[in-house]
This record gives structure tokens, C-alpha cells and sequence, in this order.
């Protein structure tokens, strides 16, 4: 499909931060899954093309939608341009973590933390349930992580958000489950992508040896449960906090 041409054959889905990591492999499962993709990114915009292509090389239908998911007008324009796309599918994944110990947490990265990683997802969820109360359909995921509801030294903030996640998307869950509006909270443990690729050779032994079944995850072990939660066969799930960590957290 050509870039400026509108396909509304298919329910769409967008997916916050799928320019690379978890949220590309999103992406390309729901493409796959017969959803045309909206591909969210902030600032690479190379790799945020290149999923879109890696989705019309099969056949998928994808385009991208640049917006900052910490500005709240930034977020309400872009659902805005959406009101006619058949939004069915939301998918909060944009995250970044600065970790470090609580008595040297500066300023700047709590508030960065807090406006992408809870901020960027309440913005993002209450653009789309405007748009899915009026079509009394739609299903909304947030990625979480499995530190906010186990907690960990030296990310306080980073859990702080994530713990956030799980009281506003209960609440929302309640609010929306009359329209027929979904909401859950997907945790993921440690999966390799970017984020996890930061860490120091001895933390990843050390996580390792906390996870049962032995190995990390994979950008695709999400994207399972996430199509999963996107697909009819999850209609009577909402409200619900799902791991998927290797055991890592039970
Ligand atoms: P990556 O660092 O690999 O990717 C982060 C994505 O978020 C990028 O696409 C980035 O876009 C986007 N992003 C960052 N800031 C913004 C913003 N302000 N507005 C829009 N998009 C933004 O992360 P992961 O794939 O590892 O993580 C994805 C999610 O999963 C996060 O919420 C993370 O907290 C969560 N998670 C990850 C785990 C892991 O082990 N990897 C474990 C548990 C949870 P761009 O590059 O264009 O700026």
C-alpha cells in the first residue's frame, strides 16, 4: 500500500514505541494477525520504517504515527487523525528506565520516568477510549514489567510507574468494561531487546539464576500473549495483571 493511502478494510491497532524491541515484534504479530498497524515511535524514525517495510514485505498493512507519548497534546492529535481508522487495538509499550539508587535519583529522571513510562500510557489510553466507548469496542495493553509488582533495587522510579500502571488500568478496566473496552497489563520479565542489552554481563548471570525455566525471553513471547489479548478469544478478560517471565516472579 502506498503511504498516504488510507486502508479501513481492517480493525487497526497501534503500538506506542514499535520502532524497535518488544513493540516491533508487537507489531508484526498484529500485522500478521490481520490488523493494520499504526507504528508509533519518538525519535528513529530508520527503524520505525523498517518495521513498516519488514510488515508489507508479507503482505501486512502499516504505517507510521511519530508522536512523543509524554505530550499530552502531541498524544490527543494523533488519536485525533485516528477517529475514522477503526482503532480496535492499543498497545502501550513505550518505556525507557533510568536506573539508580533512590538517595542519587535526580529530578529530571524521576519526571522523565513518570511521564513516559505512566504518564505516556494514561494519555495514550484516554485518547483511545474516546474513540472505542463511541464504537463500544476495543482492547487496550499495557506493558508493565514484572518490577512493578516485585520491585528492585536501584529502579524505584521505573517501578513506581510500572506499579501505577496496574491501579490506573484496574480502574480503567471498570470504568470501560460497559462499552464492551478491555484492559489489562501484560509484566514481562527480562527479554532481549535494547533496554536489557545494557546490562552487565554478571546482572545478566545473576537474573539468569532467578529465572525457573532457564532462559531469557524473546520480542515474539510477548507478542503470543499480546495477540492473545488483541483477539476475540480474550473477550472475557479484563482487569487482569499477566506475567510472563519464565517464572521469574509468581
Ligand atoms: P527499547 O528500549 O528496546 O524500546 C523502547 C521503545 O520505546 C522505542 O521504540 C522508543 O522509540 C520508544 N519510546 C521511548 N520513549 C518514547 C516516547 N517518549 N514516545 C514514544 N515512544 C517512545 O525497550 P523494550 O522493547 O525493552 O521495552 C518495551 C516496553 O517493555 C517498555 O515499556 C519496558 O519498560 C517494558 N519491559 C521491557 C522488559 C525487557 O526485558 N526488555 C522487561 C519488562 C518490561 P524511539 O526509539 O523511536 O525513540
Amino acid at each position: 500500500m502506498m503511504e498516504n493511502q488510507i486502508d479501513n478494510s481492517k480493525p487497526s491497532a497501534l503500538i506506542t514505541g514499535a520502532s524497535r524491541g518488544i513493540g516491533s515484534s508487537v507489531a508484526l504479530r498484529l500485522a500478521r494477525e490481520g490488523f493494520h498497524v499504526f507504528i508509533n515511535f519518538s525519535s528513529r524514525e530508520d527503524l520505525a520504517r523498517g518495521v513498516c517495510e519488514g510488515i508489507r514485505s508479507f503482505g501486512g498493512s502499516a504505517e507510521l504515527l511519530r508522536f512523543d507519548v509524554s505530550s499530552s497534546e502531541e498524544v490527543d492529535k494523533a488519536f485525533e487523525s485516528l477517529k475514522d481508522r477503526r482503532l480496535a487495538v492499543l498497545v502501550n509499550n513505550a518505556g525507557i528506565n533510568k536506573d539508580g539508587l533512590l538517595a542519587r535519583l535526580k529530578d529530571e529522571d524521576l519526571e522523565h520516568t513518570l511521564d513516559v513510562d505512566l504518564k505516556g500510557a494514561i494519555y495514550c489510553t484516554r485518547a483511545a477510549s474516546r474513540l472505542m466507548m463511541r464504537a463500544r469496542f476495543g482492547s487496550i495493553i499495557q506493558i508493565g514489567s514484572v518490577i512493578g509488582e516485585m520491585g528492585n533495587a536501584g529502579q524505584s522510579a521505573y517501578a513506581a510507574a510500572k506499579s501505577g500502571l496496574i491501579g490506573f488500568s484496574k480502574s480503567v478496566a471498570r470504568e470501560l468494561a460497559s462499552r464492551n473496552v478491555r484492559v489489562n497489563v501484560v509484566n514481562p520479565g527480562y527479554i532481549k531487546t535494547e533496554m536489557t542489552g545494557a546490562l552487565t554481563d554478571d546482572q545478566k548471570e545473576a537474573i539468569l539464576r532467578s529465572i525457573p525455566l532457564g532462559f531469557f525471553g524473546e520480542g515474539e513471547d510477548v507478542a503470543s500473549l499480546v495477540a492473545f489479548l488483541a483477539s476475540p478469544g480474550s473477550r472475557y478478560v479484563t482487569g487482569q495483571v499477566i506475567g510472563i517471565n519464565g517464572g521469574m516472579y509468581m
